[in-house]
């Protein structure tokens, strides 16, 4: 088996977990900027985890043989204080000719409040100012539609963005075609509660078809798995997918997604 993890926080992951994904046939990990599980208390927090995501986890990843690229922004967590967001945002761009960085992200919504709309339509903005692609976080559970339709209503918005250079990440059963019908890309995160399970996720990719669909983990500090990818292949299996059909979800569509930046490469 061969899979890419397109969304896995891999600096609250250990070695031992780098060690498993390369074991179950991991060929790269993809880690978008996300909330710290704290509110960090001002723009140089920012900055030393932008450095420590370009730097740093790329070189801890590579001691396993694993290309590791990432995703920048505020978070939309944090994104309520909106001074802070505006400091961070002034120095994203000097981050974004690092070689691992595929784009902005995860941006999105949390609580569907006014100020992260305004730091989302901001990175929007910044995203189109400077030719990136874009990762976004959808809101959790009772948030989740309200905040997708508010999303996906911004990016159209936009005449410059282009739906398939854009992922909408942790899509569910009463999300997933609204984001497919507007021509983005859907993630599903595989969780052990909440989210996705891999049951779920499985039974999304029957009913709606893989063709603009990949799959990710997720893992970050709170439970969860850094295998579920694999796991998730492994069940699929157990239902009768064919390998060929399992390859192009778990490794083919991440591939196809991520090289639209040149900068996405395996070993
Ligand atoms: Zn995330």
């Amino acid at each position: 088996m061969r899979y890419i993890e397109p969304h896995g926080h891999m600096v609250s992951r250990t070695t031992d977990d780098y060690e498993a994904m390369l074991t179950a046939g991991c060929a790269a990990v993809c880690e978008p900027a996300f909330w710290a599980g704290y509110d960090r208390s001002g723009v140089q927090g920012f900055y030393d985890y932008f450095c420590q995501l370009t730097d740093y986890e790329p070189k801890r990843a590579a001691k396993f043989g694993l290309p590791h690229f990432t995703w920048l922004c505020i978070n939309p967590k944090e994104s309520e204080d909106t001074a802070l967001a505006a400091d961070v945002l002034g120095i994203v761009p000097e981050f974004l000719e690092r070689p691992n960085v595929l784009g902005i992200g995860e941006i999105g919504l949390n609580k569907n409040t006014r100020n992260e709309m305004k730091v989302l339509e901001q990175h929007i903005d910044l995203a189109m100012r400077h030719g990136q692609m874009i990762l976004v976080h959808t809101p959790h559970l009772e948030d989740k539609l309200k905040g997708t339709r508010l999303i996906v209503d911004l990016l159209k918005a936009d005449a410059r963005v282009q739906p398939g250079r854009v992922i909408i990440d942790h899509v569910e059963e009463h999300t997933i075609q609204h984001v497919l019908d507007a021509g983005f890309w859907a993630g599903i995160t595989l969780y052990p509660e909440s989210k996705t399970t891999p049951p779920r996720a499985i039974d999304m990719f029957e009913v709606y078809g893989g063709q603009s669909v990949w799959l990710n983990s997720a893992c970050d500090w709170g439970r969860s798995d850094p295998l579920a990818v694999p796991k998730t292949a492994l069940e699929m299996r157990r239902r009768g997918h064919s390998d060929a059909t399992i390859d192009a979800l778990i490794y083919g569509n991440p591939i196809r997604f991520l090289s639209q930046n040149p900068r996405f490469h395996l070993r």
